[in-house]
Parts: C-alpha cells; sequence; structure tokens
C-alpha cells in the first residue's frame, strides 16, 4: 500500500498534542507518512511551524487564519503570515474560508480575512487551504472572481451537497474529504458524491481532533480521532468509488505530493 498522506490534521490541539509521540507512532504504523498541520491562528500557525521542526520529515504545515478567527485580522497579520511562509514548511496559505454556521466572527470580518489570503497565496504563489460552511454562494462568487490567479486551491472537509461539488469542480479545486463519509446518516450524501470527484482532484484528511469516523470498530474510549484512522477513510472512499484500496492510496498519495509540492 502506498503512503497516506493526511492532507488535514489539526496536530496544535491539545487533545493530540498530549500525546504527540503516541499519535505520530500510531499513524506512521497505519501507513500514515506525512501529514499536512493545519494552521488556524497566527499562534497556531506559529505552533505548527514548530511541530514541523521537531518532525521534519513528517510533517509540513498551512498557515493562515480560519474564518473562526477572521476577527483577529488586522494591519500586521499579512506580514506576519508572510514572514511565517518564507519557512519552507509552509506548503500553503488557510485554513480560511467562510463559517456562516456559527459566525464567530461577523460575516463581513469573514470575507474581508479570506479576501486578503487569497491574495497572500497569488503573491506568494502558494495553494489555498479552504474551509466553507453555511456560505457557499458568497464564498464561490469571491473564489471565481480570484480563481484565474490562484495555483491550486483546497475545498477541505467538504460536507456539502451535488451543486456546491459542481460549482468547485467547475472552478478546478480539490476535494478533501473526511471521516464525515463514515457517518451512515450525515455521510450519506457525500457517500453518493464521492463517485463523482475526477481520481485526480480526490484529497483525504482525518481533520483530527475532530470527525472520528463514527463507523470504526472498536471506537476509540477518548472519542479522539487521529491521524492514524486516514486508512479507514481511505477503506471507505474506495468502497464508494468502488474502486481498489491500494489503486485509490497511490492516486491520492500523488494527488498531495503535487497539490502541496512535496517530495516523492
Ligand atoms: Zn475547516
Amino acid at each position: 500500500m502506498s503512503e497516506l498522506i493526511d492532507i488535514g490534521v489539526n496536530l496544535t490541539n491539545k487533545a493530540l498534542l498530549r500525546d504527540l509521540d503516541g499519535v505520530m507512532a500510531r499513524a506512521a504504523d497505519a501507513g500514515v507518512g506525512r501529514m499536512v498541520v493545519t494552521g488556524t491562528s497566527l499562534e497556531e500557525s506559529q505552533k505548527a511551524i514548530e511541530l514541523c521542526a521537531a518532525w521534519p520529515g513528517r510533517l509540513v504545515s498551512t498557515c493562515g487564519i480560519h474564518p473562526h478567527h477572521a476577527s483577529e485580522w488586522d494591519a500586521h497579520s499579512a506580514d506576519r503570515i508572510r514572514a511565517m511562509a518564507a519557512n519552507p514548511c509552509v506548503r500553503a496559505i488557510g485554513e480560511t474560508g467562510l463559517d456562516f454556521n456559527r459566525n464567530y466572527s461577523p460575516p463581513l470580518d469573514q470575507e474581508q480575512a479570506f479576501v486578503h489570503q487569497v491574495e497572500l497565496a497569488i503573491e506568494l504563489d502558494l495553494p489555498l487551504f479552504c474551509h466553507q460552511r453555511d456560505a457557499h454562494t458568497r464564498f464561490v462568487e469571491l473564489l471565481a472572481e480570484y480563481r484565474p490567479r490562484i495555483r491550486r486551491l483546497v475545498v477541505h472537509c467538504f460536507t456539502d451537497n451535488r451543486a456546491a461539488l459542481m460549482d468547485y469542480l467547475e472552478l478546478d479545486c480539490y476535494i478533501g474529504i473526511t471521516g464525515w463519509i463514515c457517518d451512515e446518516r450525515r455521510g450519506l450524501e457525500l457517500q453518493q458524491l464521492v463517485p463523482l470527484i475526477p481520481a485526480e482532484r480526490l484529497l483525504l484528511e482525518t481533520d483530527a481532533p475532530y470527525l472520528l469516523p463514527r463507523n470504526l470498530s472498536p471506537k476509540p474510549a477518548s472519542r479522539t480521532n487521529e491521524p492514524a484512522h486516514l486508512a479507514h477513510i481511505l477503506a471507505e472512499v474506495a468502497r464508494h468509488r468502488a474502486e481498489s484500496a491500494a489503486a485509490l492510496a497511490a492516486q491520492v498519495r500523488r494527488n498531495s505530493l503535487e497539490f502541496f509540492a512535496l517530495a516523492t
């Protein structure tokens, strides 16, 4: 089986950090070689870079401000992201986008922080790591305007409907699939949509410590998701696409290497 690469893991989260050596060892045992640590705020992005320095062969990161933290964007944020992104371990700008589900930051702040980060990705010629929830229409409007100048982008943790998927494919986005697909109720629509994603645009992620796959058995007592469960997500996606897990693993690995410009 090819090396699995988890393209979205919140490794700076306390739930994973407190047993980092164990998390990394279990991931390796499950075939998960490299991981992309998600940067969700300036502080977390800096911590992600420090983790990459501690695990140089296994971790790279993104650098950005999540829509929940969009109100933290200020006059210095772009410079701070620019400085962090000079580190070769930073392989994408984000996590950024729009999340109108809870509006932890007001929608206009989210739009502003998103557009600034899109412009940074263009300026630095880095791919964009995007998050969208309950904000599809506005998100696509903004994205469409900038898309020709963005090198590559992924809509991570895709859980939306068929029309949204078609919009993203039209904009030539990569699609990140998580263990949401393992949910026998909430994941039904995603199970039907996953065969429509072109093989060369599919990426896999755990979004750990969130989104523990619901059909894991036995379920870990901690209820904490971790990168080791990526193999389980791969098997589920392969089943719904009627492909072999081995073939899918090889394809998704190629996609991940290409998207994040990782060495083979
Ligand atoms: Zn997200």
